[in-house]
């Protein structure tokens, strides 16, 4: 097998031109080719007239290697990376001398530690706080349109993790030489998303998809031994001190019942601030990290798709256009554009009573009128010293304001972008509707960001104006604020055996502990936490 990279057709091609363009490129005869599967497609659009399409093939003929010496000096050909999974471990606990393993949190990162754990016949138990996705749904579109926040049940928490109501972008800038982001797509592509995100550059699934994944997922790990508790929130950590080792041997629940357990993955997320203060009075060490705050800035999807397609906009292998952008603003701050969803809508992503935070999602079709991203400013612990914690003090005080400012009914405060640049407080919304419900409230954002954060955000949305034409729109609508970029704390882990640094038997992983950002990249956090479980347990059979 070999792969082709840099095949470049204008996006109107025709099929069977990419056959031609393969058999041009390595010079054979169509009968030389036994079969051909596209890796990978992306595109460049910086001609917007004249698109162009990049395939990555992989290809069967029938003398790979004399193709190959043939076409030396083409650098873009080369043997066929395996890219097949392989369990780094079998066998394991099969007389069940060992506790069972357990997964604290149903996220892609729990989800992902559970299936690799059920997989290698390590029968975990899962322990989720929230409730199952169906029900989930149930009680967070019932707190967009009734305002009433279930804080168990909600956008952050539950079946499927903060990832579930979402645009369900499946791309991520890791470093993967084991292509363990292969093994997610292939797992999700077996739960029933798409095969396109196997092969499109930057993929995505959309809301409603994920939820019946996840579903398809969970089937899977109960048919292979796995337990799965819906709201079971972990209380406590059992952690044992002999000789100056810590061990941990068990957790306790909000039922009151103790699971004595050797091995936990902590795939929490960013949001469960209960579980990070418990883990820190236990002595389990965490420190302070950067994360981001911001807003989310909604803009006609049309507006996006003509600016970075021009005449192709609308084109259905193009779909809705995105943007990144990024400015370094005078005052040292860094201002970014985070989770943009093409065609979305902006949600009520608060998990507390009494705060508000906002996010994205977006159905398959990325077919909303408004495209929306978070625009945020970076900020790190020495906006808030002191104690490893108080990163989590200083998003709860900005989500408390923005309540406040909203009306206290957990509408989300809004203005105008034109009126926040100019510094005056907005009334009236222009051409752009915004999409967040239950409610979006006019007024004056700079009156609850840090200084430093207006000052910069303020710099910066003239300035994507030269990389977005058209971005520095009066009546884009700002709505606030966007608190949970990724976890304010990093729970640090061993390089080598992924154990607490301080804590044996406790694996944190995922984006709650600082070592993943988005779904793909905590899935395959998850996975590398469940081998190095499977590992340990593996070890402890041998003793
Ligand atoms: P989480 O998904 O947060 O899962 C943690 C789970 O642990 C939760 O289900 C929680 O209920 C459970 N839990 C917490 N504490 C306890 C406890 N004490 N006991 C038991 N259970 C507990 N990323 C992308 O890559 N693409 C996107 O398009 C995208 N869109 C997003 C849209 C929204 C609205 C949100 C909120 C996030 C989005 N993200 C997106 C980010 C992505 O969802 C996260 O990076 C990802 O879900 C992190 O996975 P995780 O498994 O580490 O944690």
């Amino acid at each position: 097998m070999l792969r082709l990279n840099e095949i470049k057709l204008p996006l109107n091609h025709a099929e069977h031109e990419l056959k031609d363009a393969i058999l041009a490129r390595l010079g054979i005869p169509a009968e030389a080719l036994l079969n051909f599967i596209v890796h990978k497609r992306s595109y460049d659009a910086r001609k917007k007239a004249s698109i162009v399409l990049i395939y990555s093939v992989d290809l069967e003929t029938t003398d790979d290697a004399g193709v190959l010496a043939r076409n030396q000096r083409d650098v873009h050909l080369m043997p066929a990376p395996d890219m097949e999974y392989k369990f780094v471990a079998q066998g394991v606990n099969v007389r069940g001398q060992q506790p069972r393993p357990v997964v604290i949190g149903m996220g892609p990162c729990g989800l992902f530690a559970a299936l690799i754990l059920a997989q290698m016949g390590l029968k975990p138990i899962i322990l989720e706080r929230g409730k199952t996705v169906r029900e989930r749904t149930k009680d967070t579109f019932g707190f967009w349109r009734k305002r009433e926040l279930n804080p168990e049940s909600n956008v952050q928490f539950g079946e499927g993790g903060a990832g579930t109501f979402s645009d369900g972008k499946l791309y991520s800038q890791i470093k993967d030489p084991r292509h363990l982001g292969r093994k997610v797509l292939t797992e999700f592509v077996k739960a029933g998303a798409p095969e396109e995100i196997l092969y499109v550059s930057k993929p995505h699934i959309g809301t409603f998809r994920l939820v019946k994944m996840v579903e398809a997922m969970r089937e899977e790990i109960m048919a292979l031994g796995g337990e799965i508790r819906f709201e079971q929130r972990v209380t406590d950590f059992d952690i044992e001190e002999k000789n100056g080792v810590r061990q941990l041997r068990g957790l306790q629940l909000a039922s009151g019942e103790r699971i004595a357990t050797n091995h936990v993955v902590l795939a929490i997320g960013h949001s469960s601030r209960d579980t990070f203060q418990t883990l820190y009075d236990r002595g389990v060490y965490v420190e302070a990290k950067p994360f981001s705050i911001g807003f989310r800035v909604e803009h006609p999807q049309s507006l996006i798709d003509v600016c970075r397609f021009g005449p192709n906009a609308g084109h259905p292998i193009l779909g809705a256009a995105d943007y990144k952008l990024v400015h370094h603003a005078k005052n040292g701050r860094a201002v970014y554009s985070f989770c943009m969803c093409p065609g979305g809508t902006v949600v009520a992503a608060a998990s507390e009573p009494g705060r508000v935070v906002t996010n994205g999602m977006s159905q398959y079709s990325r077919a909303e009128r408004n495209a929306n991203s978070a625009i945020v400013v970076s900020i790190s612990p020495e906006d808030y010293p002191g104690h490893p914690l108080a990163g989590i003090e200083f998003q709860r005080r900005l989500e408390e304001a923005a309540f406040k400012l909203g009306g206290e009914n957990y509408n989300a405060p809004g203005q105008l972008m034109g009126d926040f640049v100019a510094g005056r407080p907005s009334t009236e919304f222009g051409a752009v509707i915004p999409s967040y419900k239950p409610g979006v409230h006019l007024t004056d954002l700079a009156t609850i960001l840090p200084d430093f954060a207006t000052e910069a955000l303020r710099e910066a949305f003239p300035a994507f104006d030269k990389q977005v034409r058209g971005y520095f729109k009066h009546d884009a609508v700002l709505t606030g604020l966007e608190t949970r970029t990724s976890s304010p704390i990093r729970i640090k882990r061993r390089d080598d055996d992924l154990q607490s640094l301080n804590t044996r038997g406790l694996f944190p992983a995922g984006e709650g502990a600082g070592y993943a950002g988005g779904i793909l990249s905590a899935g395959v956090d998850g996975i590398k936490v469940a081998e190095a479980v499977a590992l340990s347990m593996a070890a402890a059979d041998k003793l």
